[in-house]
């Protein structure tokens, strides 16, 4: 197994596996209202929210229902839970379509757009590829037969998507979904929903890099973020000062292994089963958190070259790509001069 560091405040946490986006919190107060922060393994990951308010119990009611969500949508969208919907579909495989609610519907449809306009680079249905590397229990490297196999049923364009029954499936036997690139993006913005329907207009969710902001840290215009270097887990690659956005990191160094000196890690590429050589990590800024995650893993397959021109291309969205090499690019110059590094 492996494990990475991160900083919250100026703690170091140790986190197992994720760590991607490092929230910085120098102080708990200014003006009238305080920050309260409360954090939970969740989704996999250290899932942590910070709220600016006024009142304690509106705080700690508004994170606590924030919370839950994760959880709802852990036990409706996870592939390893096997009572979950995702896990209903993939057992019924190509004998039935699956009513699975308005919800899920959107995420799948939202990652079949994605992979469509990334050509591919990202696949909702790498399930029976990702199941095979079996990143969630550590990591092994799968047999060329075993890839070789499983591969044909890697596509998103086979799954069967029934809008008049909000029913799912598929239409090649042994396919699977993993919504695992998009569904942590998708639980920070409905937690967010909550937060705001409390009556919350100052908060920061990271679920272990997938973060999104609003409004701004109590006497500042902004939050500050900081993005994790993805070869020094100790050690910030650049800081943001954002407000009212997305901003979700994909990295090699989140799951991964080392086997003869290789890095194995958990985003792959469904042209070749194997995990993505392009990038050590892509950020990526969008109005919500959903479309960031998809984008940079999506970016992340496409590798730095036609990462960018993917990024580029999708209006309110911007990235940062930090090649094979370490070498870093942007979106665009703006965004560049806004980082401190
Ligand atoms: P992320 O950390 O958001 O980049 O998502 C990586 C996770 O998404 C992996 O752990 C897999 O569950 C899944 N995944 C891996 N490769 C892909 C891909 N090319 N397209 C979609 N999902 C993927
Ligand atoms: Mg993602």
């Amino acid at each position: 197994m492996y494990s990475t560091m991160s900083l919250i405040g100026r703690v170091r946490i140790p986190v197992e596996g994720v760590a991607v986006l490092i929230l910085m919190l120098f102080s708990c107060q200014s003006g009238t209202d305080k920050l309260y922060k409360e954090s939970k393994i969740v989704m996999g990951t250290v899932v942590e929210i910070t709220v600016a308010c006024h009142s304690e119990e509106q705080a700690r009611a508004a994170i606590t229902e924030a919370m839950g969500e994760f959880q709802r949508i852990d036990n409706l969208m996870s592939s390893y839970k096997p009572d979950s919907v995702v896990s209903r579909v993939n057992k019924a495989g190509s004998s039935a379509k699956v009513p699975v609610g308005e919800e899920i519907f959107s995420v799948i449809s939202e990652a079949a757009a994605i992979g469509r306009a990334s050509g591919g680079a990202f696949d909702a249905t790498i399930w029976p590829v990702s199941q095979l590397w079996g990143f969630e229990q550590g990591g092994r490297i799968p047999t060329p037969d075993s890839i070789a196999t499983k591969l044909p049923l890697v596509g998103y364009e086979n799954v069967i998507i029934d809008d008049s029954e909000l029913s799912v499936g598929f239409k090649v036997a042994g396919m699977g979904l993993d919504l695992g690139a998009i569904a942590k993006g998708w639980a920070v913005d409905v937690a967010m929903k909550k937060l705001i329907a409390r009556g919350i207009r100052n908060a920061i969710i990271d679920a272990g890099g997938d973060l999104r902001v609003i409004g701004a840290r109590p006497g500042k215009a902004f939050w500050r973020i900081g993005v994790q270097h993805p070869r020094d887990p100790g050690a910030l690659l650049m800081t943001f000062e954002l407000k009212d956005t997305a901003i979700v990191t994909s990295g090699d160094y989140e799951r991964f292994f080392m086997a003869a000196g290789v890095r194995y890690h958990h985003i792959l590429d469904p042209a070749t089963g194997q995990p993505a050589r392009g990038c050590q990590s892509v950020t990526v800024l969008a109005p919500t958190a959903a479309e960031a995650d998809a984008c940079a893993t999506a970016a992340f397959v496409l590798g730095p070259a036609r990462g960018l021109a993917f990024l580029r291309a999708r209006p309110g969205v911007r990235g940062v790509i930090v090649g094979a090499g370490g070498e870093v690019q942007w979106t665009d110059e703006a965004l560049a001069v806004m980082a401190r590094q």
